[in-house]
């Protein structure tokens, strides 16, 4: 998607991923690689400017770039965003209401988080989870040593948080992108749905959204943006409670519930992170139309009922098919949220692929 946003502003790209099945292979110059390999690293040591679509990018290979050339967003912005720990400590330190947390390494300590805390909680690994993987839910004590068991081979020492789970109300993300000037804009809030730990769908503008609270995450996302320095887009994901905005996760990137803006908005996140790294001047953010979006999971359906839908898009990644693995999305745009809503779950009965997971 950022490969489809660049190709018109006449920006030449290319991508390194250690897939060769990767999807931007089929739209642009891809280098099959593992990221610290010597080709990849000489590819990308040649660009005018360096970024990154995925936090597990290894750290040390965005630092040895940055010798080279620019990296943006800044490299620390990656390492905090990739360590939940780090994270949570950002949040506390700008000010950033986050669920109240621990830092848990091993079974002992995870009993004094959880005294102090109290169920219920989410023990989550600091790094490399993603989608609720490595995450535990523990609902009662009995939960306690199963999560411990079941968790803790897999990461290593010091490699666990444990947050109070929160009865929130729905959860939301604000996407906001900061130019090289220092110049911010923000998408409107937008509500988002999860299946399995996956992000199913997303809603833009969410419905009953008050000025407050808009200002509130706005303001988040600014003193994320300016604590870091940071150029290109950024996602946080927040929970909502009552009134209240608490932070769950900072995406140092281009953001899943952000493909709706490709026909939304009036530029796209994908275009906005390519203007704010390149320099130039960034895109209006507000929305054109309001839109829902779905991912397709697991298989892909077949496109006739979305292509036969007014204000539906249909998009497939081209990626082999795996359970769990986000294949394509379709994004219905429609006079009111709630109508795209509707419109989108009578797609998503029609869309239904046999075996598939996708609706
Ligand atoms: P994460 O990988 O942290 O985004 O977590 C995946 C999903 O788990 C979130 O989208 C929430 O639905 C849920 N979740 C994560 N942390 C909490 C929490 N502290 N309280 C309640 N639900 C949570």
């Amino acid at each position: 998607m950022l490969a489809l946003a660049g190709h018109p502003l006449g920006l030449e790209l290319v991508f390194v991923d250690p897939n060769p099945d990767a999807p931007a292979g089929q739209v642009a110059e891809l280098v099959a690689a593992d990221y610290g390999d010597a080709a990849a690293l000489r590819a990308l040591e040649r660009c005018d400017v360096v970024t990154y679509e995925f936090e597990n990018v290894p750290l040390d290979v965005t630092r040895r770039i940055a010798a080279a050339t620019r990296v943006l967003p800044p490299p620390r912005a990656l390492e905090v965003a990739r360590d939940r720990l780090l994270e949570k400590r950002c949040f506390r330190e700008l000010g950033i209401p986050t669920p109240a947390f621990r830092d848990v390494g091993t079974e002992r300590e995870l009993g004094e988080a959880l005294s102090e805390l109290g169920l219920p909680a989410v023990l989550k690994a600091r790094r490399q989870g993603y989608d609720g993987k490595g995450q535990a839910v523990i609902e009662d004590a009995s939960a306690i040593a199963a999560a411990w068991q079941r968790l803790s081979p897999d990461y290593g020492a010091d490699a666990f948080i444990l947050e109070s789970k929160v009865a929130f109300e729905r959860e939301l993300s604000i996407i906001a992108v900061r130019g090289a000037a220092g110049d911010v804009r923000s998408y409107p809030l937008i509500e988002n749905r999860h299946r399995d730990g996956i992000l199913d769908v997303s809603i833009a503008p969410a419905p009953g959204i008050t000025p407050e609270l808009a200002r509130e995450a706005e303001a988040h996302a600014r003193r994320l943006l300016e604590h870091f320095d940071y150029v290109g887009v950024l996602a946080l994901e927040l929970f909502q409670v009552g009134g209240r905005l608490l932070a769950n996760e900072l995406a140092p990137r281009v953001h899943n519930s952000g493909h709706l803006t490709i026909e939304a908005a009036s530029t796209s996140q994908f275009e906005n992170h390519l203007r704010a790294i390149v320099g130039w001047p960034l895109g209006a953010v507000e929305l054109t139309t309001p839109a829902c979006m779905l991912n397709l999971v697991g298989a892909l359906p077949d496109p006739a009922p979305a292509l036969a839908l007014g204000g539906a898009h249909f998009h497939d990644y081209g990626k082999p098919a795996r359970r769990g693995r986000k294949l394509g999305h379709v994004t219905v745009c429609a006079s009111t949220a709630e109508l795209g809503l509707e419109r989108l779950e009578r797609l998503r009965a029609e869309l239904r692929a046999p075996g598939g997971e996708a609706g």
